[in-house]
C-alpha cells in the first residue's frame, strides 16, 4: 500500500462508513477496507448519514443476504443527495457474473462496485469518481489478497486474520468457490509478523480464518495448519481461535495441534451440514457421517472439554424424512454446543441449483424449527453442566444488556456475562459459572 498515491479530497476531514454483510472474513476485508480508507486520510464516521465515502460490503450465501443487501443499498440514495457523497458496493455479491452491472443499473446513484478480486484498488475507485464523478465499474482481474494491505483491526482485545483465502472444494449448494476464487495461502512468517504487532498493540485473541482453516498450506503442497497453530502457540499469543473447518482436512496433526498447544482454545467450528451420508454425497461433502462421527470422537479424546458448533442445511433438494431423522439423531450423538442452521437456499451457477427433490416450504419450515428445537434442548443441558465450574474468561467488553457487567468467553468459545470485578476488558479472569440461560452463561469473578 506504499504504492498507493491517492488521498482523501480533505484528508484528516472527510470521513467513511462500511456496512458489512455476512460472515467473518467479510467483517475482516471490510476491516482492510477501512485500513486502505484511514490510509488515504480518511476518517471512520459514527453515523452513514455524515459519511463522504459509503460503502457496502455484500454477501450472496443465500438469497435472503442479497435482498437484505439490496434493501440497505437503497438507503444509500437518500443520503448521498444530502450530503453529496459517493456510495460504492463491493464483496461478494458484485463478484457473480454481471452482478455489479445489473446493480448499477437498477440503482444509478452507485458510482462504483467491485468484487471480492478487486478490493486493493479501492483508491483507485474513489479517485476515479472523484474526477469523473460517475461510474468505476471492475469486476475481472486476479484476486486481491489482504497479505500486504493495511487493516483498521478495530480496539482489543479480538482480532482477525485471514490466513487462507478463497475454497477448491465445490459443495454443490455454495456459490463460495465462485466467488472468492482458488486457495490461496498467506505465507507463515507474514502471519507471525501480524500476530507479534497485534500483541504489541494489546490484542489478546487472535481468529485465524479461513473458508476452509484445514487445507492453509495445500497450494504450496503440504498442509501447515498444525505447524501454523504451534508457530503461533510458540510466540505466545495469548488465545488462538479460528474458523471454519472442513471435516474431510481435519487431520490428526492438527487435533493434537490443538490438544497440545494451551494457548489454542479447546474449540473448533466444524460444519456437518447434514446426518445423512446419502445427503452428503449429494452435497459433494467428501465425508460420510460415520467420517464425521469418527473426528467427533478423535476430537473428544484429545480434549475431553472441547466445545463443537456446527452448520446445518434443512431442506437440501431429495432430503427425505429419513434422511432428516438422520441429522437429528447426529446432533443427539454429537451434542453441538451451538448451531448455525439454515434453510437451503438455491444459487444461480452452482451443482444444487438444478437438482431434483426439491423440498416444500413448509416443510422446510417444520424441519428447521425442530432442529432448532433439538439443538436448543441439547445445549441446554450442556450448559447447566457448566455450572458450579471455572472458566478462564477473557473480558471483551461491557454486557450490551447490562452496563454493570463485563461479557467475555470461555475457553470452549460459550459467552458469558459477569458483574465487573477486579478485572478490566483485555485481561484473563477467572469465573465461577453460577447459572445459565439459552445461549448465555452468568458468572461470578473470582
Ligand atoms: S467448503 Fe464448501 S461450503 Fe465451505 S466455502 Fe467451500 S464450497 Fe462453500
Amino acid at each position: 500500500m506504499g504504492k498507493n498515491q491517492y488521498r482523501a479530497e480533505r484528508p484528516g476531514t472527510d470521513t467513511y462508513y462500511i456496512t458489512t454483510f455476512g460472515c467473518q472474513m467479510n467483517v475482516r476485508d471490510t476491516q482492510t477496507a477501512a485500513g486502505i480508507l484511514e490510509s488515504m486520510g480518511y476518517l471512520p464516521a459514527a453515523d452513514p448519514k455524515e459519511a463522504k465515502v459509503l460503502l457496502y460490503n455484500t454477501c450472496c450465501i443465500r438469497d435472503l443476504a442479497e435482498r437484505k443487501a439490496y434493501a440497505a443499498i437503497g438507503m444509500a440514495r437518500e443520503i448521498k443527495a444530502k450530503n453529496g457523497g459517493m456510495v460504492g458496493v463491493f464483496g461478494c455479491m458484485t463478484q457473480q457474473t454481471g452482478a455489479a452491472q445489473e446493480l448499477m443499473r437498477r440503482m444509478p446513484f452507485i458510482d462504483f462496485a467491485f468484487g471480492t478480486h478487486q478490493l486493493h484498488r479501492l483508491p483507485e475507485f474513489i479517485h476515479a469518481a472523484q474526477e469523473k464523478g460517475r461510474t468505476t465499474l471492475l469486476e475481472e482481474g486476479n484476486p486481491a489478497l489482504d497479505f500486504d494491505l493495511p487493516a483498521a483491526y478495530g480496539r482489543p482485545p479480538l482480532a482477525y486474520t485471514n490466513i487462507i483465502h478463497g475454497c477448491n472444494n465445490f459443495c454443490s449448494y455454495c456459490i463460495v468457490p465462485y466467488v472468492r476464487g482458488r486457495e490461496t495461502s498467506k505465507p507463515m512468517e507474514l502471519i507471525l509478523e501480524e500476530a507479534r504487532t497485534l500483541m504489541d498493540q494489546g490484542f489478546s485473541e487472535i481468529t485465524l480464518l479461513g473458508q476452509n482453516v484445514n487445507s492453509y498450506g495445500n497450494d504450496w503442497g503440504k498442509p501447515q495448519f498444525a505447524k501454523l497453530l504451534r508457530e503461533l502457540d510458540a510466540i505466545g499469543v495469548p488465545r488462538i481461535r479460528f474458523m471454519t473447518s472442513h471435516p474431510k482436512d481435519l487431520s490428526d496433526e492438527v487435533i493434537a495441534a490443538m490438544a497440545e498447544c494451551s494457548h489454542v482454545a479447546k474449540q473448533i467450528h466444524l460444519p456437518v451440514q447434514s446426518g445423512s451420508s446419502r445427503v452428503l454425497r449429494r452435497m459433494n461433502r467428501k465425508y460420510t457421517r460415520g467420517d464425521y462421527l469418527c473426528l467427533v470422537e478423535k476430537l473428544r479424546a484429545a480434549m475431553p472439554q472441547v466445545g463443537i458448533t456446527t452448520d446445518l442445511i434443512v431442506g437440501f433438494p431429495g432430503e427425505s424424512e429419513t434422511d432428516f431423522a438422520d441429522t437429528l439423531s447426529l446432533c443427539e450423538t454429537v451434542r453441538f454446543d451451538a448451531a448455525f442452521t439454515f434453510n437451503f437456499s438455491k444459487r444461480k451457477g452452482t451443482a444444487a441449483f438444478d437438482m431434483e427433490g426439491e423440498v416444500a416450504k413448509e416443510v422446510m419450515t417444520q424441519r428447521i424449527t425442530t432442529l432448532i428445537d433439538t439443538i436448543k434442548s441439547i445445549s441446554t443441558k450442556t450448559y447447566q453442566g457448566l455450572v458450579g465450574t471455572e472458566q478462564t474468561v477473557l473480558i471483551e467488553g461491557e454486557s450490551s444488556r447490562d452496563s454493570s457487567c463485563y461479557t467475555g468467553r470461555i475457553d470452549r468459545g460459550i459467552t458469558v456475562n459477569f458483574p465487573k470485578g477486579h478485572g478490566v476488558v483485555g485481561d484473563f479472569v477467572p469465573v465461577t459459572i453460577t447459572h445459565a440461560k439459552a445461549n448465555t452463561l452468568f458468572g461470578q469473578e473470582r
